[in-house]
């Protein structure tokens, strides 16, 4: 498919962009005190080379009472402009436009970092920060639309080319839209009118400040996914009003952060809200941009072809690959770093006070350290082990210049990594699996498959460096009954190899726990697919396909620990636990397995003993570092380091990252 249309002009009020992806705005924690630091400038420098059209930035707090987080950038003062000014002369000498998000959190505010009682339309408790936040005054929310106003002014300066007004995701505008947030019974509240009047103020104020010409972007959710909160009809009407107030560019995005409904998680198909922007640009002449997990370029383009936006709205797409627009333009396609939906370095980065980062690119947010260099000396680089850490240890060494050779066990390259994605839930693991595989294969790298490494043979090749990257292997726990015919492995569950039947039983709660438990419950279901054909010929109605959909089999997640996939942030494993919950998945945390028996497990748990019925049981715990290669060759190589799980158990995204740091420092 050509990308004929994403990559065509569009304009927006009186901008002209080159194409139509845009670059989200999304909290990053690079600001230090609120400045755009030279991370923060390289990170979007890097994404405007990359070639994205429109990048909006922040959001920027319009006052320090609404600041959302730690090193949340901010344009509450004049002092900030200075650096952001460095920021926009750099998106624009890389080609791209850009806009500054303004932002106020309202009662996603925390009093912990702003030392003052968050504000809102009402007084509802924030789910985040269990906080009640104080009602504004009509007095004070006039001078929230001047705070609006001087940061739309501050933004010009700086040299933006456009401002958003965040009004969406649950921040203070869109508390003053929903109906859930606001209780009020003056002019700012009760009718759809008076919840929509704080942001046409907003709105008005910054055209009538900065001019008709300047483009001003409004971020509104289709749908809060919150229970009594705004939904599509009203955001219809919303957006309609909005256009007539000035605004230039709708930005749709769809749930706040307290909403139960995933919508950023790898569970989430691809584009799954696009149908509800094409029913906002049926009610609009400007242009809507769409997104949320988009993160594919000829989806994107066929989102476009078909009428459903005007723009592609990308975020953690672009952090996992800036190039993605450039790739996609020249035809590179198999060459663009997935965003695989984990959220482990993004999002809960963001959620935990850290600074974003991605499990994909490990450059993300240290752009300036991790660039890849030609090396000092090249050399001959043996890499012992094709998981992601080996992988990425490879394609680093080769991009660098040394003679790669990768080294594989087993006749397919992967390692762990060919184990998740199996589950339809989190497939996203197999397109990070293709890309890596595609990349060490483009890449002048010696790969040899089916490859048992041993001491000598490592030494025949007379490598200047070993990389040992065997990852892990499961050792099986000491527990009576793990021989038995219908006990197995994680393994052989995720390589098809077992013979699951009925109730299923899962030992251990981890993350590959989860991947069976998902996978062995979506064994027992109806696929989507077929469920969508029966009920489109008439032989089903939705509600009994969705019953055969929902009709998984029996699984229980069997952790000894207080909490199942304990070791994910906040945002991953809410992504993860709606995936076991919708599946109907049992799970049992402070409880140990102390047997195995013909027809169940016997378990142990704080109150006593008891006997779980099962008909299969899968063992997924035990997993130890496969580092006894290293000791081997320990003296006996110039160089020799060991990483990722072989070194010890981590991560993923923890493996691939200590892969591309020493890869570069080779
Ligand atoms: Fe995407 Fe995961 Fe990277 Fe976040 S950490 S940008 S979700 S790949």
């Amino acid at each position: 498919m050509k990308l004929k249309r994403l990559f065509s002009g569009v304009q927006i009020g009186n901008l002209e962009l080159k194409n139509r992806i845009v670059m989200l705005s999304m909290q990053l924690g690079y600001a230090e005190g609120g400045f755009a630091t030279p991370p923060f400038i390289r990170f979007y420098e890097e994404r405007a080379k990359g070639g994205a059209g429109l990048l909006i930035v922040g959001g920027a707090h319009i006052h320090p009472h609404g600041t959302g987080g730690v090193n949340f950038l901010a344009v509450d003062d004049d002092r900030y402009i200075p650096d952001l000014r460095k920021l926009t002369e750099a998106i624009r000498t890389a080609g791209a436009k850009s806009c500054l998000q303004l932002l106020h959190s309202g009662r996603y505010a925390f009093s912990i970092l702003t030392g003052e009682q968050p504000v809102s339309a009402s007084e509802v408790a924030s789910p985040l920060s269990g906080e009640v936040p104080r009602a504004l005054s009509v007095e004070e929310i006039k001078d929230m639309v001047g705070l609006f106003t001087d940061g739309a002014r501050r933004a010009r300066e700086a040299g933006f080319d456009a401002v958003e007004i965040c009004g969406s995701t649950g921040y203070l505008v869109s508390q003053f839209l929903s109906p859930f947030t606001n209780r009020r019974t003056d002019a700012y509240g009760g009718s759809l009118e008076g919840r929509t009047r704080f942001a046409v103020e907003i709105v008005r104020s910054i055209k009538q400040a900065l001019g008709e010409d300047y483009p001003v972007v409004f971020r509104l959710s289709f749908d809060d996914y919150v229970e009594g909160g705004t939904g599509l009809d009203e955001t219809r009407s919303i957006a309609g009003t909005l256009e007539e107030a000035g605004v230039d560019l709708l930005d749709m995005q769809v749930g706040w952060h307290e909403a139960k409904v995933p919508t950023s998680a790898m569970l989430v198909p691809r584009a799954a809200f696009a149908y509800l922007a094409a029913e906002i640009r049926k009610e609009v002449a400007v242009p809507v941009v769409v997104t949320n997990r988009i993160n594919d370029p000829l989806l994107a383009e066929e989102l476009l072809q078909d009428g459903v936006a005007d723009l592609i709205g990308m975020a953690r797409a672009l952090i996992a690959d800036p190039e993605l627009p450039n790739k996609a333009r020249t035809g590179r396609l198999d060459e663009i770093a997935p965003c695989i939906a984990c959220n482990q370095g993004c999002m809960d980065g963001v959620f935990m006070g850290r600074p974003v980062s991605c499990l994909v690119n490990p450059a993300a947010g240290r752009e300036a350290r991790f660039e890849i260099h030609p090396a000092k000396k090249p050399g001959k680089v043996m890499v012992i082990g094709a998981g992601p850490a080996g992988m990425e240890a490879a394609r680093v060494l080769a991009l660098r210049g040394h003679e790669v050779i990768l080294v594989e066990r087993e006749e397919e390259l992967g390692g762990q990594l060919t184990l998740c994605g199996t589950a339809r839930d989190r497939a996203e693991f197999k397109s990070l699996l293709r890309y890596l595989i595609h990349e060490v294969r483009r890449l002048d790298i010696r790969i040899l498959t089916g490859t048992e490494a041993g001491e000598e043979s490592v030494l025949a090749h007379r490598p200047d460096v070993v990389i040992i990257a065997t990852g892990a292997r499961q050792d099986l726990p000491e527990l009576p009954g793990t021989g038995k015919p219908h006990v197995y492995t994680a393994a052989s569950v995720l390589r098809g190899e077992a013979d699951l039947r009925g109730r299923v039983a899962i030992i251990g709660g981890g993350h590959i726990g989860c991947e069976v438990a998902l996978y062995a419950a979506q064994r027992g279901a109806m696929p989507p697919d077929v469920a969508r054909f029966l009920v489109l010929h008439g032989a089903l109605d939705p509600e009994q396909a969705l019953a055969y959909m929902r009709r998984t089999r029996p699984v229980t997640i069997i952790e000894q620990r207080k909490k199942i996939a304990a070791y994910y942030g906040r945002t991953s494993r809410f992504g993860i636990l709606q995936g076991l919950r919708s599946r109907g998945v049992t799970l049992m945390t402070g409880t140990k397995c102390v047997e195995i028996c013909d027809g169940g497990v016997v378990l142990e748990k704080a109150n006593g003993r008891e006997t779980l019925e099962a008909d299969t049981v899968v063992i997924t715990s035990g997993y130890v570092e496969e580092g006894a290669l290293y000791k081997r060759l320990e003296g006996k190589v110039a160089e020799l380091h060991i990483i990722g799980d072989a070194k010890k158990l981590k991560s993923c995204q923890q493996a691939v990252w200590d892969a591309a740091e020493l890869a570069r420092n080779i």
